[in-house]
């Protein structure tokens, strides 16, 4: 069993720290605020009034903090964890932070021989208590090995992301794709209320296409991650089609900026001769814009 120290007890942090104890790992816990402190030392935990103090004899390091300032001041700060941490420890910050803040924290800690990973989470707090949450766990592979057993006490869920600083970013793309995703999904959703459309019955239908299913994994494996561009659905006609949407959404007095924004998009891929080439192609005109080299073979476009 093993001795961690457990700082930031938040929405996430309490429940992670409790699932470690039931595990019958032993907690030294911390955060500003007393509150969570003094309910999870009820429960067996020893309480601590700074990391430094929660460092002292711990294995293992574990934060989770709101922002990339206040992992480094609990690792770094004063009272903080690096203070009085067993050069043997592992470091594993499980917030969502900046990568750049992440990769600074790992050299600065690999700077005073401290072993530093990121293991950001997926899901919500109520996953965090179920202990199912989704964890991607960057660092190398014995670090990885080495954080298996308590990671596995936290989440059903543990993906190597592939080496240090890969979990956050792995998470900070699966965030992107979700969150934005929500703003979208809910514009298709209040455009169907205006349409007087039951939700349901277009979750029917969206649930059988990449409306739901997304372009990773369905169209984009035919066509653009071959490096075919010949058309299923063109550009052209998608163009059209987010038109009729916009159209008929401004009948009814509905915004749709999310949708706005992706048809000028198809605009630019139209302009720069993309209309007659497969929907996926629009990855093709994102990488253009990024200035990032096409992956599609010359010839085939
Ligand atoms: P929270 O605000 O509920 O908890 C943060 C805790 O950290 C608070 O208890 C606060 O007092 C404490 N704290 C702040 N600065 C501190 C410091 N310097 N020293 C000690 N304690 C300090 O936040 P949360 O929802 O638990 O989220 C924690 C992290 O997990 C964030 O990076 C968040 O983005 C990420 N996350 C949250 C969710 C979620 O559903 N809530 C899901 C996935 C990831």
């Amino acid at each position: 069993m093993t001795v961690v120290a457990f700082i930031g007890l938040g929405q996430m942090g309490a429940p992670m720290a409790r699932n470690l104890m039931r595990h019958g790992h032993t907690l030294r816990v911390h955060d500003l605020n007393p509150q969570p402190v003094a309910a999870l030392v009820a429960e067996g935990a020893h309480g601590c009034d700074s990391p430094a103090q929660a460092a002292q004899g711990a294995e293992v390091v574990i934060t989770m903090l709101p922002t990339g300032p206040q992992v480094h001041a609990a690792l770094l700060g004063e009272r903080g964890a690096l203070e009085t941490l067993d050069p043997q420890a592992l470091v594993i910050d499980m917030s969502t932070i900046l990568p750049t803040e992440s990769d600074a924290l790992c050299a600065a800690l690999a700077a005073r021989g401290i072993s530093f990973m990121d293991a950001p989470v997926g899901r919500t707090s109520d996953h965090a208590i179920a202990g199912t949450l989704l964890i991607l766990a960057g660092g190398s592979e014995a670090q990885v090995a080495r954080a298996t057993p308590l990671l596995r006490c936290l989440g059903d869920t543990l993906i190597a992301a592939g080496g240090p600083g890969r979990g956050i970013r792995l998470k900070l793309i699966n965030n992107y794709m979700s969150i934005a995703l929500n703003a979208l999904s809910a514009e298709a959703a209040v455009l169907c209320e205006a349409l007087g459309l039951p939700l349901d019955k277009a979750l029917e239908v969206m649930n059988l296409t990449p409306a739901v299913r997304g372009h990773f994994g369905t169209t984009w494996p035919q066509r653009v991650l071959k490096g075919d561009l010949s058309p299923t659905f063109m550009i052209d006609l998608a163009h059209k089609d987010l038109g009729l949407a916009l159209t008929l959404a401004g009948q009814l007095r509905v915004p749709l900026p999310m949708g706005a924004a992706a048809r000028e998009l198809y605009s630019q891929a139209r302009a720069q001769g993309r209309g007659r080439q497969d929907w996926s192609a629009i990855l093709e005109q994102m990488r253009a814009a990024a200035g990032r080299p096409s992956v599609v073979p010359e010839g085939t476009q």
